[in-house]
């Protein structure tokens, strides 16, 4: 009988969402007149730039005609795609990088994930906590053991380089869930742990369009030394609305490398494009086609928009937070606030509370993992009318 990767049995279930939703349609249930309003989306709500979706028709069309139909393209991604990539996510922010540094791919999530293919079982692994879990499990799945740097509210819920040596961290910045976001002096201090403890960091940078500071680094490369101890990983998903779509990329610079059992440094970049092109057949065509109107001034203007849009939410949704005297951060530049849970109470017991008293919907911030108990996440992903309702409730429950 075939056996099992036995790592998958030291997986704890996640129930979070579906611990929520039952709640939620328990209230509902008991209480249909009740309008619940869900500040606890993590996925974008607006609909797609008109620049995108028409480019992806006009894509779509090319493949019904046998002149322009393509089939099996580029693994890596097609060229046009990552030109524009590195026109405007790198060159203009003075960092330069190659084509073939930049790895296009089916979204974020995915490369996460796959990037441990590349990596040895037997490396210690340090994530951040709270954390996104996709970090967490896919490590478990591969057998690594895996250590917590627990981001603390003294700090900000931002991260320390660890008093441990790690063989591969985890940097979200700006971060899901706390919305916390590093500024480069703070990256300046892990790319200099990396640089001296041989780490690899995996940075997810998929919010980086929502930092609005200038000052604040949109990628690691901003750091002098990061192109040798770091891969970056962004996405479409929140910038342009492709979490239906499905379109992102991973940049793994030339000068990366890891060590093989004899001792011999292995650039990252080969390997990475051998397991790419052995499993990996490349993101659609018409998705590399709205990924790149992303990119033209109308598709960038467009999603701009959005994005303000959410940001709007965002300050709102801090501002009331913090006007109540309950301690928030993020909502700056990120779309999430992470606030303290009011009167000591436990993240769940807020969460019923919140969903008793003012009939609204957040994620508790346990659910991120032990660092996030006593705090909960409120994303700015719905509309502005829910939104803004939303905080009048807040303003009525906890005003003096
Ligand atoms: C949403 C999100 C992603 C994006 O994932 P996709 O697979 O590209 O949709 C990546 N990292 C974090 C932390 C996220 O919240």
């Amino acid at each position: 009988m075939a056996t099992i990767n036995q790592n998958f049995l030291n997986l704890k279930e996640s129930y979070l969402f579906s611990d929520i939703a039952k709640r939620v349609s328990a209230y509902q249930e008991a209480h249909p007149e009740a309008e619940i309003i869900r500040l606890g989306i993590g996925d974008v709500t607006r609909p797609l730039a008109p620049a995108i979706a028409e480019e992806m028709a006009r894509a779509s069309l090319e493949m019904a005609k046998a002149e322009t139909f393509k089939g099996y393209g580029p693994e890596q991604g097609y060229g046009f795609l990552k030109r524009a990539i590195l026109e405007h996510d790198f060159a203009a922010r003075g960092v330069s990088l190659s084509e073939d540094e930049i790895f296009v791919s089916d979204g974020a999530k995915s490369d996460c994930g796959n990037f441990g293919d590349i990596l040895g079982a037997d490396n210690v692994v340090a994530i951040t906590e709270p954390a996104y879990p996709v970090y967490i499990d896919t490590n478990l799945m591969a057998g690594r053991q895996v250590k917590f740097i627990e981001c603390r509210a003294e700090n900000g819920f931002l991260p320390e380089v660890p008093d441990f040596k790690a063989d591969i961290l985890y940097l979200c910045s700006p971060n899901n869930p706390t919305g916390a976001v590093l500024s480069k002096e703070q990256l300046r201090a892990f790319v200099d742990y990396a640089n001296a403890n041989g780490t690899l960091l995996i940075f997810d940078s998929a919010y980086e369009q929502f930092i609005s500071d200038g000052a604040l680094p949109h990628s690691i490369y901003e750091v002098e030394g990061a192109k040798r101890c770091a891969v970056e990983i962004r996405s479409f998903s929140k910038t342009a609305g492709f979490t239906g779509i499905r379109c992102g990329y991973t940049v793994v610079p030339h000068e990366l490398t890891a060590r093989d059992a004899a001792g011999n440094e292995v650039p990252l970049n080969r390997l990475w494009n051998r397991r790419q092109t052995t499993r990996f057949n490349g993101a659609s065509y018409i998705s590399q086609r709205g990924a790149a109107a992303y990119y033209t001034p109308e598709g960038r203007a467009q999603c701009r928009e959005n994005v303000a849009y959410y940001m709007e939410n965002a300050k709102l949704i801090a501002r009331t937070v913090r006007g109540l005297g309950i301690p928030a951060i993020g909502g700056d530049n990120a779309p999430y606030i992470w606030m303290q849970c009011p009167d000591g109470l436990d993240s769940w017991s807020f969460f019923d509370l919140l969903l008793e008293r003012a009939q609204v919907v957040g994620t508790p911030g346990v659910g991120f993992g032990a660092a996030g108990e006593g705090w909960f996440r409120l994303t700015a992903f719905g509309t502005q009318e829910h939104t803004a309702r939303a905080m009048e409730r807040f303003t009525n429950l906890f005003g003096k």
